[in-house]
């Protein structure tokens, strides 16, 4: 893990969050590499789960909402999550977090009661994991919840959070894009957009934020059609993971066997990171319990109309739901690795090329060849995100570029001037083909479409 947040910082892709004040924990800033990769992330997962997807439809709801929203989902009752505070050096962490890394998630915390927990950390002694001491508190839960106040006047009147899921914009959309888009249950909503939890752990990296970005994925349907719905999503999640290069044998799929009480089935997919199975996205079957809730507390009905039966119902909800942060880690571990050559190590990040940040690297071999370089990239950043570089050995930019991910690399040399070819080199083999510079385009192109 450590070799891979050294490449993010140096490379462009990840940096601390107010890295000059020293740092604030669990916040990241994504670099022009970075920010690339993780729009291409959540680019694809769009087109899977929206474009390509029949009866789907997106949304952007406001991370601000109505306080009420929150009381109907239960957040404000509920959202709490077990703490556990370090009273040698006053550090506070979460225990079913400190057992699932104690025994690197081989351990299903969901099953454990608060006093189970306390039990198991005595037996097995974990220590602080920023101090080393052992003495903890009780555990107590806490609510993860933001809050922030509106105006000026009454400040708990005023009271506002700020969204620790997305899931909510896409529940109280639900008649708006029934009736705009006139569809027919079944069919879904779709949001990408940032989340905040005040989350105290540390976080291994981008895997536990403070801010994050979520993909959800709300599938409205019938009751009684929702268990093979409720199936085709696992399925759905697991093949777009290894359609983006996550190979399956790192990934497990974990029920859940202790269910929320509104809840019918659940479970999770895990990825193998570097720390230990843990959570990459989550899959519910939630019933009909949030468009209820909504209903009771709104005093809006929500119940959907089949034009066929005329029958008048309340739809359930299969809940799709991942991290793009997450997901781009689990791409980046997945993806990273040391070969060792003749006389070096290369450090190499195997991306999939639909993923990666640039898809071609221009780069002339001499100096008096990068008017014809630029002119390279200029048509080709019409198609796809390039990188050009025309300063150094060319070793060196090709190892820079192995290291970001980039699938190809277009070298201009003499035969270019002369005749419009170029050599191209492929990231993952090494080897170079030569081909017409109209050509570029379409060979790429070809690569990174999944
Ligand atoms: P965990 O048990 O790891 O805290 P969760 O079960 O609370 O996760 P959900 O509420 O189901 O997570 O959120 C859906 C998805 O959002 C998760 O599968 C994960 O990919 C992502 N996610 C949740 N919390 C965070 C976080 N603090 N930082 C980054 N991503 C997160």
């Amino acid at each position: 893990m450590d070799k891979i947040v050294n490449l993010c910082k140096g490379r462009g892709l990840i940096f601390q969050g107010s890295e000059v004040y020293g740092g604030m924990g669990n916040t990241w800033d994504y670099g022009p590499v970075g920010v690339e990769i993780k729009n291409n992330v959540k680019k694809l997962w769009w087109k899977k789960f929206v474009t390509e997807s029949e009866n789907s439809f997106g949304v952007d709801a406001a991370i601000l909402m109505n306080s009420k929203v929150w009381e109907a989902s239960g957040h404000i009752a509920s959202f709490t999550d077990p703490k556990m505070d370090c009273k040698k050096c006053k550090s506070r962490f979460r225990a079913d977090n400190l057992i699932e890394e104690y025994s690197k998630g081989e351990i299903d915390v969901d099953l454990m009661s608060n006093d189970e927990m306390e039990k198991y950390i005595a037996e097995h002694k974990i220590n602080c994991p920023r101090c080393g001491n052992f003495d903890w508190t009780p555990i107590r839960q806490f609510n993860m919840m933001f809050e922030t106040s509106r105006g000026v006047t009454d400040e708990n009147q005023n009271r506002i959070y700020l969204r620790p899921e997305t899931a909510q914009g896409e529940f109280v959309n639900f008649l708006n894009v029934q009736r705009s888009t006139r569809a027919k249950v079944p069919f879904g909503i779709a949001q990408i957009g940032k989340a905040f939890r005040n989350e105290i752990t540390p976080g291994n990296f981008t895997f536990r934020t403070i801010e994050f970005e979520q993909m959800e994925h709300q599938w409205f349907c019938k009751e009684g059609s929702d268990g093979e719905f409720y199936n085709d999503y696992k399925k759905k999640a697991h093949d777009f993971l290894t359609a983006i290069g996550i190979n399956p044998e790192h990934l497990r799929f974990h029920d859940h066997e202790k269910l929320a009480h509104y809840a019918k089935s659940a479970c999770d997919i895990q990825y193998l990171y570097p720390f230990g199975w843990s959570e990459l996205n989550g899959i519910h079957n939630r019933t009909d319990y949030d468009l209820a809730r909504h209903q009771e507390f709104s005093g809006k009905s929500m119940l959907y109309l089949d034009p066929m039966t005329n029958e008048k119902f309340i739809p359930y909800v299969i809940e799709y739901s991942i991290g793009a942060d997450r997901l781009m880690l689990a791409l980046m571990c997945e993806a990273y690795d040391e070969e060792q050559l003749e006389n070096e190590t290369r450090v190499v990040l195997h991306i999939h090329p639909a993923v990666a940040a640039y898809k071609v690297a221009v780069l002339p071999l001499q100096k008096n060849m990068s008017d014809k370089g630029r002119d390279i990239y200029r048509s080709l950043v019409k198609h796809f995100a390039c990188s050009y570089d025309d300063a150094g050995s060319i070793g060196k930019r090709y190892r820079r570029q192995d290291e970001i991910g980039t699938p190809y690399c277009v070298t201009i040399d003499f035969e270019t001037l002369e005749n419009d070819s170029v050599t191209l080199r492929d990231r993952d083999s090494m080897e170079q083909i030569r081909l017409p510079i109209s050509e570029i385009a379409s060979y790429v192109n070809d690569k990174i479409t999944i």
